[in-house]
């Protein structure tokens, strides 16, 4: 069977303890590069079988999965942060169902909750924005038209952009264009969660200079919104004046 497992963003112990028990137990692990913590790797059974697919097209993959499953071994495909973002999950199951291979999913924690966790941040406070757009520009890879950045920006919420580091001029001006301010609060965040973490906190018309000061070219997250600012209201969860299910409110 093959389990594809989210390694989390990047410190040893963020995986879940389901993904870490199946690695313990797993005879071949297919991980995806330089974002997994090697340590991850080591978890496997003694003389478990190592595949980086950075190195290895769609084709190669499965074949490997392929070979483990006449074997009767198990596989664990070993993803960045959730394999639900940018994880091209999706190929892969459809190929394995054609082949009949078994597979299951174990959610990881995305390097988006590892960034708000780094800035100390709450992406939906109240009074400010109830939704995130998780996003990324445009590059080799293209995002449908309907999609662009610009777009999301209009609803001035909060954004979460991804695999976008090498494109910041581009970022802000598509922020800017729709209407976010170029004083309007950002911040990057380096490689969350590992050890050297770097956390910028910039202005979405100083993105690209942050970026480059701080020597960011890659393994970041773009957060923009006003959570990153300091206005708010509380809760009404915790409101005295508040009743909920569990609480009636005081008189
Ligand atoms: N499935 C992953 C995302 C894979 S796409 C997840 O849920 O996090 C790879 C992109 O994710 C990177 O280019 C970067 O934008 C972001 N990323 C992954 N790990 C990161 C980390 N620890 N800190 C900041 N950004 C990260």
């Amino acid at each position: 069977m093959i389990h594809f497992v989210g390694a989390g963003p990047g410190a040893e112990d963020l995986i879940t303890v389901r993904g870490a028990e199946l690695l313990k137990r797993t005879d071949v692990i297919i991980y995806a590069g330089s974002l997994v913590n090697p340590a991850l790797l080591g978890y496997g059974k003694p003389g478990c079988r190592i595949y980086n697919s950075a190195e290895m097209t769609l084709e190669e993959v499965i074949e490997v999965m392929q070979k483990a499953e006449e074997k009767g071994l198990d596989t664990v495909r070993l993803h960045t942060g959730d394999a639900s973002l940018y994880g091209a999950i999706r190929e892969q199951m459809d190929v394995l169902d054609e082949l009949k291979i078994k597979y299951e999913d174990v959610p990881g924690v995305s390097s988006f909750s590892g960034a708000a966790a780094a800035l100390n941040a709450e992406y939906t406070l109240p009074g400010v924005s109830q939704s995130v757009v998780i996003t990324r520009m445009a590059g080799r890879t293209p995002v449908p038209d309907k999609e662009s950045i610009s777009s999301f920006a209009a609803h001035d919420c909060t954004m979460v952009i991804f695999l976008s580091t090498g494109l910041l001029e581009e970022v802000s001006a598509e922020l800017i264009a729709g209407g976010y301010e170029a004083d309007s609060p950002a911040a990057i965040v380096y490689k969350a969660t590992w050890p050297e973490e770097k956390v910028v906190r910039c202005t979405v018309g100083t993105l690209a200079q942050a970026a480059k000061d701080n020597n960011i070219t890659k393994t970041a997250l773009i957060l923009v919104g006003g959570f990153l600012g300091s206005p708010y209201e509380r809760s009404k969860l915790y409101d005295p004046t508040f009743t909920t299910e569990f609480r009636e409110a005081s008189k």
